[in-house]
């Protein structure tokens, strides 16, 4: 986290295999908003500008139809999260939906998952009907399913709360020096392999 928000340019571009199995991810996402919602407005791909992303949606949640967006961006507490689909209702209330191309939930899939939680709830507060995990079937056909995580992702609020204060506290102070280990190939490899390789001290 510390060297993505200083250091973004030491990140090592992925590697030929990895970019395909993004490209699928992308691929799956697009499958399954399809399926689920044939009509909703791209946020990335209308306003393109980064830094518009938030005010667009928040723009678009003001406006007073039923809508269905794809990239919302929510910023609370300092902190950035994009939802892959965000429904708002008639009645005002929100179901969120995070698409991963995997077929099953992990460690990284429900860490991930906290944390946009933790900051949609904020934004949204009692108005979060429903926060959604899509996850891949392993078939041919793109099928996927469903999980309903409000209830268990409401209850690593806390949680999620401090470790965010904890980080704000790390991105205070200098670049933390940490050896490298296990956790630089698990879940994923490390982008930072190559900067943390050269810079370790013999
Ligand atoms: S390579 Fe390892 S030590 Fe370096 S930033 Fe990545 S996870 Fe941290």
């Amino acid at each position: 986290m510390y060297l993505e928000i200083y250091n973004r340019s030491e990140k090592t571009p992925p590697s030929k295999e990895l970019q395909e199995i993004f490209n699928r991810g992308i691929l799956f996402e697009k499958n399954v908003r399809n399926s689920l919602f044939q009509v909703g407005v791209n946020v990335k791909e209308k306003v393109q500008d980064f830094s518009y992303f938030n005010s667009f949606t928040i723009y678009l949640l003001g406006l007073p139809e039923q809508k269905v967006i794809f990239e919302a961006t929510i910023i609370e507490d300092l902190v950035f999260v994009m939802c892959d689909i965000l429904v708002q209702n008639e009645d005002n209330t929100n179901d969120i939906y995070e698409i991963k191309s995997s077929t099953n939930i992990n460690d990284a899939i429900l860490a991930d998952l906290s944390v946009q939680y933790a900051i949609c709830k904020k934004r949204f507060q009692t108005n979060l009907k429903s926060f959604n995990l899509v996850l891949r079937k392993d078939t041919a056909d793109f099928g996927f399913e469903i999980i309903n995580l409000t209830e268990d992702l409401d209850k690593k609020i806390d949680t999620v709360n401090d470790k965010i204060n904890e980080f704000k506290r790390v991105l205070k102070d200098s670049e933390p020096q940490i050896t490298m280990g296990e956790h630089c190939q698990k879940p994923y490899e490390c982008e930072f392999k190559t900067y943390c390789t050269k810079n370790i001290k013999n």
